[in-house]
């Protein structure tokens, strides 16, 4: 597993972020996403990994979310990768939603971006078109295929009524 050494966190204001001391190439692996204490909910703290699993992330809970992000937090082999070449002492950063059905504490997004959500508060309220430009995890795409198919249910069972 590699290691998070090369990751600090940067306390302003109260406000967290995480730094890397080291650049990165595009597509390298940064580090491992820690996976010794597994819950059901949502919290700060953690990252969704599966449809009931939120993995407690220690240092990468600092890690602030981007509609344009420099990392991917791929929860299939479990590693952050770089999405793009990174330089040292760049804050990372990644899309939540890529990672989060429905968070724990949603929130308005500022960053500027032609392609940002607004309203960070989970894949589960973000339009296809909009997470179509994004990379997604499996879980993810697998609980907006559910969501569909009971959407196209319901709709059924109201025009047979
Ligand atoms: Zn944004």
């Amino acid at each position: 597993m590699v290691s998070m050494d090369t990751l600090t966190i940067k306390t302003e204001n109260k406000f967290r972020s995480l730094i890397t001391r080291q650049a990165y190439a595009k597509g390298e692996v940064i580090c491992g996403i820690p996976t010794e204490k597994v819950i059901d909910r949502a919290n700060r703290y953690t990252v969704q990994i599966g449809h009931d699993k939120h993995t407690e992330v220690g240092k990468l809970s600092a890690l602030n979310h981007s509609c344009d992000p420099n990392v991917i937090l791929d929860t299939e082999r479990l590693v952050m990768v770089a999405r793009r070449d990174i330089d040292k002492g760049e804050e990372l950063s990644f899309f939540y939603p890529s990672t989060e059905w429905e968070m724990d504490a949603p929130f308005i997004c500022l960053c500027g971006s032609s392609n940002c959500i607004h309203v960070v508060a989970g894949a589960r309220f973000l339009a296809l078109s909009t997470l179509e430009n994004h990379y997604l995890n499996r879980h993810i795409r697998e609980m907006m295929i559910d969501l569909l198919n009971n959407t196209e249910l319901h709709l059924t069972q109201i025009l047979e009524v």
